[in-house]
């Protein structure tokens, strides 16, 4: 994962963005690497991005941009749902998601459940930028184990919010079973009835086919299904989102109902807001038809 990429540009990560376009950048110091039980982590350093997480090759959030990416994937749900008491996050293991969470003052208990627990003690020390302090609310209950057990084995109607913050579905095997029509079933099963679930899916633009995968699964569950994307400057892609529920609409808030939401539970952002919120759902997600996967 780090190389050295030539005398121009010194000590750099590539990133394959796809099996035929790379990402490189350069670093300024290689923090951490080493290998979990579960996957290859580093903790990276770089000049465009400040400090980084990668696991097994593919840059998972920097210090410059985290918040796009979280906000994002967070947030429109969050605001969509009326009272947003009980939420499950699965994976998400910097802690940036349950920062979000706990955001909104509804919330009584947000469970997270990540596999690597190796992680999870990487990312309290080494990212602290990212969770803030958010493995020590007492509303957060951390549980180390898959998440496709978890959710298994979990009680019926039980959630209001479900957000899955998992490794791209054509990355690592890990998570792939977590994309599955199977475990949205049961992530449907675990949710209260006007519950609502959202998934990070990647990018669709150079994996269409395995976009197309996820997106045909969770349509396969769910009766309201609202596809988004939004560009994160690390990734070199616009990161693809796919919300589902069968009561709840997010493309049906408006503008102001959005910020009025923003404004009663007082939550903190740095991007979303009403306006974000509608251009989410007025962009045309994009596929490639020239990339062959
Ligand atoms: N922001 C990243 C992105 O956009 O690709 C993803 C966030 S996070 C780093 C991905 C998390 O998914 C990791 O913490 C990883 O341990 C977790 N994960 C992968 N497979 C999992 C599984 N089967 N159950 C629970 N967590 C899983």
């Amino acid at each position: 994962m780090v190389n050295k990429v030539g005398l121009k540009y010194g000590p750099a990560v590539i990133e394959g963005v796809t099996k035929d376009s790379v990402l490189i950048v350069r670093l300024k110091e290689l923090i951490l690497a080493t290998r979990t039980k579960f996957q290859e982590v580093q903790v990276v350093s770089t000049y465009d991005f400040g400090r980084a997480l990668m696991l097994d090759g593919y840059i998972q959030s920097t210090e410059a941009d985290e918040f796009m990416y979280h906000e994002t994937l967070v947030h429109p749900s969050m605001v969509t749902h009326p009272s947003p008491q009980q939420v499950l996050i699965v994976g998400g293991g910097e802690g940036a998601t349950l920062r979000e969470v706990l955001k909104h003052s509804p919330v009584k208990e947000a469970v997270m459940v990540d596999i690597d627990g190796e992680l999870v003690e990487i990312s309290k020390k080494y990212l602290d930028f990212m969770h803030k302090g958010a493995f020590d609310d007492p509303r957060a209950k951390v549980i180390i184990g898959d998440g496709y057990e978890f959710v298994k084995r979990e009680n019926s109607s039980k959630y209001d919010v479900v957000i899955l913050d998992l490794t791209d579905p054509y990355s690592t095997e890990i998570a792939s079973k977590l994309y599955s029509r199977e475990f949205y079933y049961e992530v449907k099963r675990i949710m209260k009835r006007n519950g609502i679930m959202v998934t990070q899916a990647g990018n669709s633009y150079f994996y269409p086919r395995t976009y197309d995968y996820v997106l045909s699964n969770i349509k396969a569950n769910f009766r309201i299904v609202r596809e988004y994307w939004y560009w994160i400057p690390s990734f070199s892609y616009a990161c693809n989102f796919i919300a589902g529920s069968d009561v709840l609409d997010p493309a049906g808030m408006n503008e102001d109902e959005v910020n009025k939401v923003i404004k009663e539970r007082n939550v903190k952002l740095r991007l979303y807001d009403g306006k974000h919120h509608i251009s989410l759902f007025k962009s045309r997600v994009l596929k490639s038809d020239f990339i062959r996967e």
